[in-house]
């Protein structure tokens, strides 16, 4: 098997042990302190990622725009967000091939609160997710901490519920106040170049929206094949324990 060093964003804290990193990634990060592998292969794969949601204006219509062009996404829930909308959740379940995964209950820097809170925060919504959803099949154990902030203590609280910590290889700046859709285009044209793509957009904004036709012709005009990050990283997850198996 041919392995290359994997620079991502993206951490499996099953496998590997890393030092505190509590800062918000704003690029590609080279973890020097610890290996990612990644198993190489001979095509394209890109995995949209969208975060905050779900959203009232915009969650229905990134499903949608989705489907349309016939690619799946990984939706990052917050639970304060599937309790007021419960039926966008389903909307995303019901009417696409989409994944749904952990963003915390309240969105939080999880660094600052204790094992406890981190460990409520994640299976408060975990909960919420198995309830709402349509099927188990459509919820990952992945998740993804507010912010990108997270630290050991974040990191053995997952280990310990069975969850893998997913960032991003691709960050788009989308949620900034001002940012246009064409800064959000040059960002994700300057920042792709592996055959692996993970790319943070957020469920709250209206250019992420207006964009997002253009971001899935981008990733196709160039041989990318739309996958969920369960999907992307399916390699290293084979060892993966689930609380939900
Ligand atoms: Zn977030």
């Amino acid at each position: 098997m041919t392995i290359r060093r994997y620079h991502f964003i993206i951490f499996i804290c099953l496998f590997f042990i890393i030092y505190p990193l509590t800062k918000v990634y704003e690029s590609k990060i080279s973890f020097s302190s610890a290996d990612f592998y990644l198993k190489s292969r001979n095509y394209r794969q890109v995995a949209l990622t969208f975060d905050d949601g779900p959203h009232k204006d915009f969650t229905k219509a990134i499903v949608d725009i989705l489907n349309k062009y016939n690619v799946k996404a990984t939706f990052f829930l917050v639970g304060k967000q599937v309790e007021k909308y419960p039926e966008l959740v389903k909307y995303i379940c019901q009417n696409s091939d989409s994944k749904i995964a952990n963003h915390t209950y309240s969105h939080k820097n999880l660094t600052l609160l204790s094992p406890l809170q981190i460990e409520s925060e994640l299976l408060a919504t975990q909960e919420l997710l198995y309830n709402i959803s349509t099927s188990s099949d459509k919820v990952i154990n992945y998740f993804r901490p507010p912010g990108g902030h997270f630290c050991t203590k974040v990191v053995s609280v997952a280990e310990r519920l069975g969850y893998k910590i997913v960032l991003w290889s691709i960050f788009t700046n989308d949620h900034q106040r001002n940012v246009t859709k064409r800064d959000i285009l040059q960002k994700i044209r300057s920042s792709t170049n592996g055959n692996e793509e993970i790319v943070l957009l957020h469920s709250g904004s209206n250019v992420t929206l207006e964009c997002l036709p253009e971001i899935i012709e981008f990733f196709k005009n160039n041989g990318y094949k739309f996958v969920t990050v369960d999907e992307i990283l399916e390699d290293e997850t084979d060892n993966g324990v689930g609380l939900w198996q």
